[in-house]
């Protein structure tokens, strides 16, 4: 029963009687209007080549004879011609206008129009032949053949002239106007080839039948060009050839009646004419079922370059394809679009905590909400991860991106995640896609400055800092090259004593435009373009240079800690560059530390744990930097290895007003100690902390109490002149 009904649904396939996507009938649509294209070519040459040939034989002739004049001959001669080469140029360059990848091209348009209008006047100027004017009752087929071929002419014209003039008012009303022209043009020709062919198997010399039959060949290019190269769904092809067949079939048929004794149709020809007609059948199911199979090939394709497999949003490179295409196409108004940059609050600890399948459900969700409420003019696509871009209308987008945060805060009701938002307004002079889509994620990444907003619009203020952003990123290599990057360093000290067992190296950057920059200015920068690892290096290689010349000078040195920021480790080989570098200026490692913050170790792309151990094996110490100002601090304690804890200054914070800060600091420290962790605190201020830090046992000091960032020069100043006492005994 299966296999019956499979070969049920084959057979209507092969007919074309299923249904199409509409992709598929747009892909079939337009193979036919290329067909259309060629087609029309073909006619128009044709005519061209019969013209020359009417004038070289009977034309000249005629002329010369004195018999005609040069028009009357002319006309007499090549008046059908003329017709269906100026029918074939139109539609040629209707084709070339409706496949044109410019909208409203204006060039194609008036030769359309031109060409029509031509049409239209041949038509309507130019004598219906000789045979008209001596209207012979006998041959009332062929004269009603031939007004049939003036009228169908005439009415493709005009269709044209309406389609060229209505196109762009939707797809759907190109595609029903598009098909009337085909239609008509279609119809012209096979009325044109049953006209040729049965005047000639009907013409008659002197009272006799006087047909060479040579002009069928005519009626069977017509019905090949319209059965076959048209890619009709075959059943409408069949019903077309099909009926043009019979309908000439029966034409002879009649005209052997009326004329007795004049036989048209010998038995073998009616047999050759049915075959010819299975073989069109054949090759128009052929044909219609290969662009059929290629349709969906190529629809798959589209698919898989245009859709975001997991939310079915756009792909990312296809929706910029159509943004710039909107911009283009469109007026649009400066402001009047605005792109957005979106990313889900907590969304890692809602994959993290409820698996991957249900993130992947909940990203599909947020694209469903973000369709529904911005509407079908807006462009959403993701862009990786839980981003998603939009370019969409600015009006009302702020209670947009209310309900859209609402409305996504739904979706789980136990970690209720929600929405930030950066936003860019559409400026015509800034056409690029992806540097508007940049500024819209600048804003957003900005956000947290804003306090608790989810939502920040690119403006003048953002767009300072935006520049200095990305003069910052420009000029890091010269930044590096020019010495522009300087080391500043805080002390660290024992609590127990305050006497100095290190420094921490911080960057600064000199800049002759900037003037004096902090690192909260260019380190998220520079780590957002991946290039943090220029700057640590750089630090790394102006820490050891000032380190031997110290020692050089027979002075003495402190251990130094370095900051490393996460991308490093997956950007350029971390533990190899700091042996090199610390090697070349022959600096022993247990004069360096390096530390990591704990938000790298979140980034699962970084094998860290091979690189810590690489350079704890080298004799490096490791230490874990503003701890506490992530989520999963345990867990971090508990996966990797570090020596020092440093305690994020936060914990300090609300020191005296904040009743749970003291317990909470105790209890840190304490746990610290107990799984063998040496222990820094950061950021300490008063005297009331830092007695309360050496209190319940944490090992170091760090903070604007003992000294702020100092420059080298300022360091070894204080340590000559007493300022800070080096400690007897550093530690490790
Ligand atoms: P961090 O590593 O936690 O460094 C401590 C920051 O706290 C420094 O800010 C320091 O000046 C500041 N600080 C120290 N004591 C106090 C205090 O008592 N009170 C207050 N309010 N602040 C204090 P800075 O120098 O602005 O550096 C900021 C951050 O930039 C650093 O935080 C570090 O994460 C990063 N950084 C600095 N230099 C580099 C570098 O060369 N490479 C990398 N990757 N990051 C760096
Ligand atoms: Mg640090
Ligand atoms: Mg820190």
């Amino acid at each position: 029963m299966g296999k019956f009904r499979n070969g049920v649904t084959r057979v209507l396939g092969f007919l074309g009687l299923r249904r199409n996507s509409a992709y598929v009938n747009a892909y079939i649509h337009k193979a036919n209007i290329r067909s259309g294209l060629f087609m029309s070519a073909v006619v128009a040459i044709l005519e061209v080549w019969l013209v020359i040939r009417q004038h070289t034989k009977y034309i000249v002739d005629e002329v010369s004879s004195g018999k005609y004049s040069y028009f009357d001959s002319l006309f007499r001669n090549t008046s059908l011609y003329w017709l269906l080469m100026v029918l074939g140029v139109s539609m040629f360059l209707y084709c070339l206008y409706y496949l044109s990848s410019k909208k409203n091209n204006k060039g194609l348009m008036i030769a359309v129009l031109v060409f029509s209008s031509i049409g239209v006047a041949l038509c309507t100027l130019i004598p219906l032949e000789n045979r008209i004017k001596n209207y012979n009752p006998k041959r009332l087929v062929d004269t009603i053949l031939l007004i049939s071929l003036y009228a169908t002419i005439l009415l493709y014209h005009i269709l044209v002239v309406i389609a060229t003039l209505t196109k762009n008012k939707g797809i759907k009303a190109d595609w029903l106007q598009s098909v009337a022209v085909i239609t008509i043009f279609a119809t012209a020709l096979l009325v044109f080839g049953i006209k040729v062919s049965y005047g000639d198997f009907t013409s008659i010399k002197n009272g006799a039948a006087n047909p060479d039959y040579k002009q069928i060949i005519c009626f069977l290019m017509m019905s090949i060009y319209v059965g076959c190269l048209l890619i009709w769904r075959p059943y409408i092809s069949i019903a077309i050839v099909g009926s043009i067949f019979l309908g000439f079939y029966f034409l002879l048929k009649s005209f052997e009646i009326t004329n007795p004794g004049i036989r048209q149709l010998p038995e073998g020809d009616v047999v050759n004419y049915i075959t010819f007609f299975i073989s069109l059948v054949m090759v128009s199911v052929s044909i219609y079922s290969q662009r059929h199979l290629e349709a969906e090939k190529d629809e798959e394709l589209e698919i898989l370059a245009t859709r975001d497999k997991l939310t079915g949003l756009h792909a990312f490179e296809y929706f910029n394809k159509l943004v710039a295409e909107k911009i283009k196409d469109e007026e649009i108004k400066e402001n009047e679009y605005i792109y957005l940059f979106m990313d889900i609050v907590s969304f890692k600890i809602l994959n993290d905590q409820k698996g991957f399948d249900y993130g992947n459900r909940f990203l599909k969700h947020v694209g469903k909400i973000l369709t529904e409420v911005l509407g079908k003019d807006a462009l959403i696509t993701r862009q990786g991860d839980d981003h998603f871009v939009v370019f969409a209308k600015s009006e009302g987008i702020e209670q947009e991106i209310e309900i859209i945060g609402e409305r996504v805060k739904e979706l789980d009701l136990d970690v209720k995640p929600g929405v930030k938002v950066g936003g860019y307004l559409f400026r015509k002079k800034e056409e690029d896609t992806h540097n508007s889509i940049e500024k819209a994620r600048y804003a957003f990444s900005i956000l947290k400055e804003y306090g608790h907003q989810h939502y920040l619009l690119y403006d003048q203020e953002i767009s300072k800092k935006y520049k200095l952003i990305q003069y910052v990123v420009s000029q890091i290599d010269d930044a590096v090259a020019e010495g522009r990057i300087q080391a500043y360093y805080q002390p660290v000290v024992f609590s127990k004593d305050r006497t100095l067992c290190g420094v921490e190296a911080l960057s600064r950057w000199v800049d002759p435009k900037y003037g004096f920059l902090n690192p909260g200015t260019f380190i998220p920068a520079l780590e957002d373009a991946q290039l943090a690892y220029k700057l640590d290096l750089e630090m790394l290689e102006i820490v050891c240079k000032n380190m031997r010349r110290v020692l050089d000078e027979g002075g003495v040195i402190v251990p130094t800690s370095i900051n490393f920021s996460r991308a490093d480790f997956s950007i350029v080989d971390i533990p190899n560059e700091v042996i090199r570098i610390t090697s070349k200026y022959n600096i022993p490692t247990k004069y360096l530390h390096i530390e990591i913050t704990e938000s790298a170790l979140l980034d699962e792309h970084v094998d860290l744990k091979d690189a810590m151990n690489r350079l704890k094996e080298n004799g490096f110490s490791i230490w874990l930097d503003d701890f506490g100002s992530g989520y999963s601090s345990f867990n971090t304690l508990k996966d990797y290895s570090f020596d020092v804890l440093k305690l994020d200054q936060e914990f300090l914070k609300g020191f005296d007003t904040n009743q749970k800060s003291r317990p909470l600091i105790k209890a840190v420290i304490e746990m610290a100690n107990q799984i063998k962790m040496r222990t820094l605190a950061e950021g300490v201020e008063t005297e009331e902390q830092a007695e309360f830090l050496k209190s319940i046992g944490c090992e170091k000091l760090q903070g604007y109490l003992i000294s702020k960032p100092v420059s080298y020069k300022d360091l070894n100043e204080g340590i000559k002149t007493g300022k800070f006492v080096i400690a007897s005994d550093l530690g490790d």
